[in-house]
Formats: C-alpha cells, structure tokens, sequence
C-alpha cells in the first residue's frame, strides 16, 4: 500500500528512520518510559540526521519534503517509541510550522534555521486549565504597551516546553483597552516573566516532556506576533489540522509497534498444545488488528497526499486522527489480551504501547471535538451543494 504514496525519496527516508528508529531508539524505550528521562541525545542525533525539519522548506535549513514523508518518518518512529515521536511531531508541527506557515520573512529567518536543525527545539502553548477542547476561551491576555506586549495568564500540558528554545503562544490581544481576538506570539524561553513548572508525571509518552506555564508580566517585542495579530488563531487552526496527520502517523506507528508483537507472541506461547494463534479467537483478534491498522494508515497517507496538493484537508485529518487514534487504543488493548498475564507486565512492553495510546483520544482535540469537526464538515457539503 505505501507505494501507492511513496517515491523513491520516500522509501530511502523511511529506511534511514526505521534503521535510527531499530538501532538508537527502540533499545533504549523501556528505560527512558521508566526514568521518564527526557532523550537530549537521540534529539540531536535526529537533529543530524535531518529528522528535525523534514517538511521545512530547504531554504530554511530543512529537509524540503512532503507532508507524505513526514508523517512516513513520525510512523516508523512511534514503532519504537512514542516519546521520541511526539518530541519530534511536536517540535515540527507546532513549534516550527506556524512560524513558516505564517511568520514574516525575518521572523523566518531568524528563527526557522535553529528549529529545523534541531539546534533548538520548539513547543506550542494553546491549552490552558480553563480552555482546552474550548480553545476559544483563552484567557491569557497580551495587552499592547507601546512596541511590545505584556503576557499574562498560563499555559497547561505544554510538550517540549521544559526543553525548547522557544515556544508559540496563543493569548488574548488587548489593544486600546479592546479585545481584538486571539493572537500568537514567539516567544523565546528565557524571556524574564516567563515560569516553567515542573514536569508533570503522566501514564504514557514518559520521556516527553509536558509541563504547566505561567506568564507573569512577560513582555514580548510586538514584532514576534505571527501573522496579523487578529489572524494569529486562524494560525494556530490551520498548525492543528497539519498537527492532527502527524499525531495520526504516530497512532499507527504505536498500534504497529503492539501488533508486531502480538502477532509474534502467537506464533511463540504455546496453550492446550498448540501455538495461540491456531485458536480462532486469537487468530481473528489479529486478522482485525492488520486490517484497522491498515485501513487508518491509508487514512493518514491520503490526508497527507492532499495537502501535500493543497487541498484543505480539515475533514481528512480530523477523519485520520479520530480513527488511528482509536485503531491505536483498540490494537493495543486486544495485543494485551494475546498476551495474557505476560502483556500487563513489562516484559513484553506491550502495556507501554497501551499506555502511550491513550492519550491519542485526548491530545491535539479529543475524539469527540474529531467527530464535530467532521459532522461541521459534512454537513457544510451538503448545505453548499
Ligand atoms: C500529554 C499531553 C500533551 C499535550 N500537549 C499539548 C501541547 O503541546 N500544546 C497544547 O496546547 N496542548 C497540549 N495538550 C492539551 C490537549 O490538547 C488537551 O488536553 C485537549 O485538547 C483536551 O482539552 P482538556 O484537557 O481541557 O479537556 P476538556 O476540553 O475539558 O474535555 C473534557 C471532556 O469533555 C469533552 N468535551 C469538551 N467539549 C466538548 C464538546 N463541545 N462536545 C463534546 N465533548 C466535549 C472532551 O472530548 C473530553 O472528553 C496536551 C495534552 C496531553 C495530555
């Protein structure tokens, strides 16, 4: 099936990823979901490999491919480790994207080089503790105070902000003493007024790092909105559905990851004499498995593939991720249950693939915000005919 999608260049990067992701990553997965330790090394390797800045446009120090491609490499990561792969989706799609997307020319080039190196690494501040499927009631103010402005409010469950050399914000524009919408900013991490909390402790994606932030009279150069300053949330929609594909890719890669290992677990256990694949029932689990993973992946690549052609892809991304990120709880849950009481032990680390699958339902919109989206879709072709 991917060579329905893949070119020649396809091919050679995914075997570049899937080596790094067998050689590098996968050996050091359990202990990283353990110690929770983030993976500054493997960043920087991924970093010279090029892995940082796959859809960055060369002219900005990036690799110059497709949506295609990336989400191609986001997969074969989260076979191995979902950490790593949503450090790197995160990192790409919310913290450089916006800046390409929309940013101006110099913010570009001041900026756009050190990401897609993996010089420094970047992050995307949206959800607060009172604004997270209801993103449109942020809270955050930026009030304009000549050519800058102050920031004040917070930030939850940020990934990578612990560890980036920067971070894009969303906060509400106050000018005049008006509010003017919801704006984005780049803001540099080391900006005074800026607190970082501690990471938090979660059930899966370990090693990612995910912490709560505080704004406390952050002052930001007017000059590091993206984009028109009203036009910024328009931004931050558009960085979601590019988003959603990669979190998407990182859904197949895990269920991949867990049904790899159930399938070779059934060849290998051997009950009432036979090896437990033989028993229809684990047999058919299996059947299920290979189909809906293949299934969500054709989902991923298409959305890819169409907005690799610009199509607005609002529908199929929303579409990719609502079903991979289920196809992903579903495949890990059944890969637990071929490996009885061996699969909620860590042996055969396939509970961290359930547990890193969880929170695909939640992040970058959870199913039921999917499942409007869709239906605001569908309902929109209709009512255009
Ligand atoms: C590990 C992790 C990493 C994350 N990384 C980032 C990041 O880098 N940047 C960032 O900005 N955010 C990040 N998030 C936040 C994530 O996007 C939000 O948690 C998510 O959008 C849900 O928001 P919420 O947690 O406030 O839940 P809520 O919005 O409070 O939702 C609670 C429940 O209500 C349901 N619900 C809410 N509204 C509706 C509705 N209209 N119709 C039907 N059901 C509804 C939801 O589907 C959900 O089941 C991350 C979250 C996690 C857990």
């Amino acid at each position: 099936m991917d060579k329905l999608f893949f070119t020649d260049e396809h091919e050679m990067l995914v075997d570049m990823v899937k080596d790094f992701a067998k050689n590098e990553v996968e050996p050091r997965a359990r202990e990283m979901d353990e110690t929770g330790e983030f993976p500054h090394d493997l960043v920087k390797q991924m970093g010279e490999l090029g892995l940082m800045g796959i859809p960055v446009p060369e002219k900005y120090g990036g690799a110059g491919m497709d949506n295609v491609a990336y989400a191609a490499a986001v997969m074969e990561l989260a076979k191995a480790d979902a950490s790593v792969a949503i450090t790197m989706a995160a990192h790409t799609s919310l913290g450089t994207m916006p800046i390409v997307l929309a940013g101006s020319e110099e913010q570009k080039q001041k900026y756009v080089p050190k990401l897609a190196s993996g010089e420094m690494l970047g992050a995307f501040g949206l959800t607060e503790p009172g604004a997270g499927s209801d993103a449109g009631n942020t809270k955050t103010t930026a009030v304009r105070d000549g050519d800058s402005y102050t920031v004040n409010g917070s930030k939850i469950f940020i990934t990578n902000s612990g560890v980036a050399g920067l971070m894009n914000i969303t906060a509400r524009i106050i000018e005049d003493g008006k509010d003017k919408g919801i704006g984005a900013f780049i803001v540099s991490t080391d900006t005074p007024g800026l607190k970082i909390m501690p990471k938090e402790k979660k059930m899966g994606w370990r090693a990612s790092d995910t912490r709560e932030l505080f704004f406390d009279g952050m002052r930001v150069p007017a000059q590091n909105a993206i984009g028109s300053t009203s036009g910024g949330f328009k931004t931050f929609l558009k960085t979601l559905t590019g988003g959603r594909i990669s979190v998407a890719a990182l859904a197949v890669g895990t269920a991949i990851g867990a049904y790899e290992r159930a399938l070779k677990y059934s060849t290998e256990r051997e009950a009432f004499g036979k090896h437990i694949h033989q028993f229809q029932s684990v047999g058919f689990k299996l059947a299920d498995m290979a189909t809906r993973i293949e299934a969500a992946k054709l989902l991923v690549f298409h959305a890819a593939w169409l907005r690799d052609r610009g199509k607005n892809v609002i529908k199929e991304a929303a579409m990719a991720k609502l079903f991979a990120s289920e196809v992903a709880m579903d495949v890990t849950t059944d890969a637990i249950q071929i490996h009885g009481g061996y699969g909620y032990v860590k042996e055969y680390d396939v509970e961290r693939y359930f547990r890193d699958a969880k929170v695909l339902e939640i992040g970058e919109g959870t199913s039921e915000i999917q499942r409007l989206i869709i239906k605001r879709e569908i309902i929109k072709e209709i009512t255009s005919l």
